[in-house]
């Protein structure tokens, strides 16, 4: 388990609460109305930042963004979140 309190969770936090904000505004495209073959987006359900995945997209999880899968897997991503 890694320690929380260190420069890097902060700073983990910290990202994640301006990444959140910045992506707050970002105009969300509908997949539907791609044409076929198009590359599929998502949307990270933490942060909100894009996913952009290939039409085989169901062989990924497309929940969390990379920055958030790490936030996740260190145990900080539900307090990111709560900031
Ligand atoms: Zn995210």
């Amino acid at each position: 388990m890694t320690k929380i309190g260190t420069s890097m969770h902060d700073a983990a936090v910290r990202q994640f609460v301006e990444r959140r904000t910045a992506c707050a505004s970002i105009v969300r495209v509908r997949n539907e109305t791609l044409p076929a073959g198009s590359a599929m987006m998502f949307y990270c359900t933490a942060c909100g930042f894009p996913i952009i995945m290939p039409e085989h997209y169901f062989l990924h999880q497309t929940r969390l963004c990379f920055e958030c899968v790490e936030l996740e897997e260190r145990g900080w991503l539900e307090e990111a979140i709560a900031q």
